[in-house]
């Protein structure tokens, strides 16, 4: 690999009925915080026109699959692959030692992780000790290994948005920010 690290999302377990909402949130964390691609393991069209709807609007490079197996992806990724799980080690500990010149593959659960996936992984994170959620863990971690680098991707999207003091102000990508003089 050549140029910064490349991270990739893994979305275990994820059940269509229950969890359409805190998977597309971690396909929308990924995105915003710098990653290129999520897999999810079980097929859900509703989830992957969802992201892509935002992907379209607010931009991309970004690339989501559903219904793709666990096992080829975690024996095959030629890089280093992180499993967050409240018993690993401390993310304050593993992060200095993650090589920052090699692709990166970080996967997050739904419900119970399947024994091997902690075996198959080269570090099994906690980002403390404690149960919460996938979201949460996914956005620390990821702002843990990249800092202030996870919000310096550049969108292409049809719209963006103004950073404003108050207020929402979006606009077509490329046009110029309103004039305050009159
Ligand atoms: N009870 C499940 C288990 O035994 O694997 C975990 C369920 S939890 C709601 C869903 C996912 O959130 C986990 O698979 C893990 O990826 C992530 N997660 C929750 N708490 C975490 C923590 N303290 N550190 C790292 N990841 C965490």
């Amino acid at each position: 690999m050549s140029g910064p690290m490349r991270i990739t999302v893994l979305r275990l377990g994820h059940r269509p009925e229950r969890d359409k909402r805190i998977t597309t949130h971690v396909c929308l964390t990924a995105r915003a915080l710098g990653c290129e691609r999520v897999v999810v393991t079980e097929r859900d069209d509703r989830v992957v026109e969802g992201v892509n709807d935002v992907v379209k609007r607010f931009g991309g490079p970004f690339a989501i699959e559903s219904g793709a197996p666990y096992r080829p992806l975690l024996k095959n990724f030629p890089g280093t692959k992180v499993h967050l799980t409240m018993y690993g080690l401390p993310m304050q500990e593993v992060v200095p030692q993650i090589p920052k010149d090699r692709d990166l593959l970080v996967v997050v659960g739904a419900e119970k992780v399947p024994r091997d996936v902690y075996d198959l992984v080269d570090w099994n994170v906690a980002v403390g000790n404690q149960p919460h959620s996938e979201v949460a863990a996914l956005a620390l971690f990821l702002y843990a290994v990249q800092g202030d680098a996870a919000f310096a991707k550049t969108f292409q999207g049809q719209i963006e948005v103004e950073p404003s003091a108050r207020g929402k102000v979006v606009r077509p990508r490329g046009e110029a920010a309103p004039s305050d003089e009159s």
